[in-house]
Formats: structure tokens, sequence, C-alpha cells
């Protein structure tokens, strides 16, 4: 680790403090909060793993291929800095099952990146593409570093290196990733090229979540968000509730949750609070949601920071996810709901836009108290839902129109929420139990209907 990346994890470390953290957040501007550190995702999501086999009988030999990633890859990218100097950051490509289909999944750069963290959120992508029934098995990759302290031309050869370091094992019947955390359309178009160039043939079809001029989808930056707002509608169908009497607050007003907040708010939710990692804004009468994107977009971090939409009141994260809403929705990254503060929840359900919000402990104590927790593997099931549909265009080199692509992610979320419900009120277990029966059945039953090979 050199010394830059040790000051960054310094700053990390500090923020990690449940109480100080956003007041430390604000203070280093860039850093983000992990509200539960020891928390290891990868043990929670075999935890999960194993509570499902035990239920649904899963054959032990399964069961113990479903434990293991089959495949995982650690790189050290050298890259060259705008001032001369050399950095060496590590990377992470982890397949954890290719039973179902080519594996997929997303790319994330951060400083929490590592290993245990790409293994369970390539397990999470495994369930996921199975809950909503798309060919694919999971994977997912990442760099540990701070892209926010980089330029674009860093950013750029970083992408690139990172990219052929990791081409073996890719490919549009191998392995295709996808955007995540602090990464866009402009990696992704960096990711293709390499490929393309190092392989001399177009294969653009190795990545999705391509800008729409390189072969990607129309509808797929807010695609996650847009599956997010669907399974939110599902939800308070399934509840007798209706989306004009609904209060909602997001934590995470990046790709997913500025999507989400715009989708609901078009729909006819109140959004009331969100927030970013530089820190958090109210209005109980109901947030402008295309003034806050607006400050986004024109933010040269993308940031919340310095809104100046007028009679709004800034809060920090804590109160967000203690607001008296209808619905909370987590869009940032893992742990932010934990034993700490899940009995400060006030809101009637929770819905997993991010992967991995909620600790196992924190998820009981909401269960306990009634909260309704929709699923990460359900509720952001619609970025992989489009991105299968780009794979499948760029296949066909036939593309669709956005009309056909909503319609068709529209039918694949409320297939998807119907079925896990539906298993939730036979078995009478929660929406997560059910959602993870299902998967892990329909990937047992691809492992067992293809064998052992040899
Ligand atoms: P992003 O980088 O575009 O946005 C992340 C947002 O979270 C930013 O606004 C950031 O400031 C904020 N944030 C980070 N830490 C925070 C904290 N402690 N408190 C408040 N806000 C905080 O990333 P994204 O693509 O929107 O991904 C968000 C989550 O959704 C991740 O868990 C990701 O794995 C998951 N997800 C993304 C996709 C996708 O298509 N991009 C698909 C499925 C799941």
């Amino acid at each position: 680790m050199d010394l830059l990346e040790e000051k960054e994890m310094q700053k990390e470390r500090v923020a990690a403090e449940p109480r100080v953290a956003q007041a430390a957040a604000n203070q280093i501007g860039r850093a983000v909060v992990a509200a539960e550190p020891a928390h290891d995702l990868w043990d929670d999501v075999r935890a999960q793993l194993d509570d499902v086999a035990s239920r649904i009988g899963l054959d032990p030999g399964i069961h113990a291929i479903l434990r293991q990633p089959e495949r995982e890859l650690t790189v050290a990218v050298p890259i060259m800095m705008d001032d001369g100097s050399i950095q060496v950051l590590t990377g992470y490509r982890v397949q954890h099952s290719s039973a179902r289909g080519p594996c997929k999944g997303g790319i994330r750069y951060h400083l929490n990146v590592n290993l245990n963290e790409v293994r369970a959120l390539a397990a999470l992508m495994t369930w996921k593409c199975a809950v909503a029934g798309i060919p694919y098995g999971g994977a997912k990759g990442g760099i540990r570093c701070n892209p926010k302290t980089m330029s674009q031309t860093e950013l750029c050869r970083l992408t690139r290196r990172f990219t052929a370091m990791i081409l073996p094992i890719l490919g549009p019947r191998r392995d295709i990733p996808a955007p995540d955390v602090n990464t866009d359309a402009q990696i992704m178009a960096w990711m293709a090229d390499t490929a393309c160039m190092l392989q001399d043939q177009a294969t653009m079809e190795i990545v999705t979540g391509k800008p729409v001029a390189l072969g990607g989808s129309l509808g797929r930056t807010e695609a996650t968000g847009r599956g997010v707002a669907v399974t939110t509608r599902e939800l308070l169908r399934h509840t007798g509730r209706t989306l004009d009497e609904t209060t909602v607050a997001i934590q995470g007003f990046g790709n997913v949750g500025s999507a989400a907040a715009t989708i609901l708010n078009e729909m006819g939710c109140k959004v009331v609070a969100v927030s970013d990692v530089s820190g958090g804004w109210y209005d109980p009468r109901g947030l402008d949601v295309p003034a806050l994107c607006r400050h986004i977009d024109a933010h040269p971090q993308h940031l919340l920071e310095e809104c100046t939409v007028p009679d709004i009141e800034p809060i920090s994260n804590e109160e967000l996810l203690s607001s008296k809403v209808d619905v909370l929705i987590p869009a940032a990254l893992e742990h932010q709901i934990h034993a700490g503060n899940a009995d400060q929840l006030c809101a009637k359900a929770v819905i997993e836009a991010a992967n991995g919000p909620t600790t196992p402990e924190a998820d009981a104590i909401l269960d306990e108290r009634g909260i309704l927790v929709v699923p990460d593997i359900l509720a952001n099931a619609g970025g992989v839902v489009v991105s299968y549909f780009e794979w499948a265009q760029d296949m066909q080199c036939f593309f669709w129109e956005e009309a056909k692509v909503n319609r068709q992610l529209e039918r694949i979320m409320v297939g998807s929420f119907r079925k896990v419900w539906e298993v939730s009120e036979a078995r009478d277990v929660p929406l997560r139990m059910a959602a993870y029966m299902l998967a892990v059945h329909d990937v047992a039953a691809a492992v067992q209907l293809r064998g052992i090979f040899p």
C-alpha cells in the first residue's frame, strides 16, 4: 500500500465510527462511510445460503459447490499518474457461478473494495440473475482505489490496464462486466475498446452499460432505479397502499438513487429526503427532484453538497435513515442499516436498491418490528435485466426502442416480485428468504442437470 492509499484508508477508518460518521464524512469530503466495518458481507452471504440450504434440503455436494466462487483473479495494476509517479493498485474479478449461463456483474472502483466483498457481490449476482430468470451466472470485479481523486486520463489508463489484465477470463460467452459504484458508461467504453484492440475484433458485447453510440441499450442508465421504482409500486399494490399517499427517503443519490427518485416522483410518490456522501436534504412537502438532479449533473463530482434548491433543510445520514417515511430506499453501499440503528427506523418498508445494505442482525430486528424488506437480489435486478437486453441486442446487431426496453423490464420485475411474494406467503417466510429459496433452487437445478464435469 502506498502512502496516499494509507492516508485515504486512515480517513475511511475514521469515517467508519458510526456516531461521528456523518461529521467525519463531511470533513473529509470524499470518504465514504461504512457503518459496521467489521461485518464481512461474504460471511453474511454464505450464512444466508447455509440457512436456505437447510430449509430446502439442498444436496450437500451442490451446497459445497455454491459456497465457493468458481474462479478468482487478483491483479496488481500499475498506473502512471499525471505527475509521472507510479502507483500499483489491487484489482479483482471473481466468478461465482456459471451454471445458468455466462457470468455477469459490475466493476466497482472504491477504497473499500477487497476480495471478500467482491466474492459476496459475485454470489449476489448469481442469486439475482436466477430470481429474475435471466440466463446468467454471477460475477463481480473492482479496484481498490479512490477514483474521486483521479483525473480522467488516470482513470482511463487504470481502466485499460485492468481490463487487459482480467481479459483472459472475460468474453461475451464467458463473463460480461457492467458499471457499479463509481464506474459508468465511459469506463465501460474504455473497457470495450481495450478488449477490441487486444483481440483485433469488434466485441463490444464484452461489457454492458456502454454508451448508446457504442451498442449500449436505451434505458440502461436508469434501469436499476426504474426496477427499484417498479418494485416499490408492486409492494404498495400488494399491501393495499397507493403511490400518491406514499412518502420516500433515499440514501445515495448516484446512478441508482437519483433514477429511483426521479421515477418514483413521476409515479406520484412524495420523495421527502435524499442524501449522498456529502450529506442529506429534507423537505416534508416533497423535494424538487428534477432540481436536485440538475444540481448533481452540474456538480464536478456529481454530489448534492452546496445544494441551493430553496426551502430545503440539511440532514445527516443517520437522520435520513430514521426519518418518518413510508418507504426507505438505501441506494449507497452495504451495511448502512445495522444492529445499532435498525431500532430507530420509522419506515414501514425498506426497498434494498444497494447490494447488501442491511446486516443480518438488522434484518432480524426489522422482521421482528414488522418492517417489510424487499431484498437486493429482487429490488435492484433492473440493471442486470437491461444489461441482458443490451447483450441480446448486441449479439443480434438489432436495437430496440426505449419503450420496448422499459416494457420488457417492467414485465420481468413484476413477474419476479409476484413469484417471490407468493413463496413468501405460501411458506410464511420473509421476502428475502423467499427470494433466496427460489434462486438457490434454480441454480442447484442447473448444476444438477449439467452434472459434474468430467
Ligand atoms: P454511484 O457511485 O453512482 O452512487 C453511489 C451513491 O451513494 C453516491 O451518491 C454516493 O455519494 C452515495 N454514498 C456512498 N456512501 C454513502 C453514505 N455512507 N451515505 C450516503 N450516501 C452515500 O453508485 P450506484 O451505481 O448508484 O450504486 C449504488 C448501489 O446500488 C451499490 O450498492 C451498487 O452495488 C448497487 N447497484 C448498482 C447497480 C447499477 O446498475 N449501477 C445495479 C444493481 C445494484
